[in-house]
């Protein structure tokens, strides 16, 4: 099991990402604890590609190249967050 799977509860700020429970003193997403490969936010804007939120700064998020990555970590976060939200129905 990678790293990242095993990442739950940040160490920052106690806050619980599976039962979206704690105090939250970062957002999701923003954390500066969560793995890389849970960062889904675009280096250069922090454009959240994961909610769709933000303020982009590039013209595209959906294709700007700084955040090639952090769109690749967007499937990571789906098969993360559905481990701890077994009553996820698709
Ligand atoms: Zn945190
Ligand atoms: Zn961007």
């Amino acid at each position: 099991m990678a790293k990242w799977e095993d990442f739950r509860t940040c160490p920052g700020c106690g806050y619980d990402f599976g039962l979206d429970t704690g105090e939250r003193s970062c957002h999701y997403g923003r954390c500066p604890y969560i793995p890389e490969e849970l960062n889904v936010l675009c280096d250069q804007c922090r454009f959240d590609f994961y909610s769709m939120e933000g303020n982009p700064s590039c013209q595209d998020p959906a294709t700007c190249e700084h955040g090639a990555e952090a769109r690749g970590n967007v499937e990571n976060v789906r098969a993360w967050r559905e481990m701890f939200l077994p009553q996820t129905t698709t």
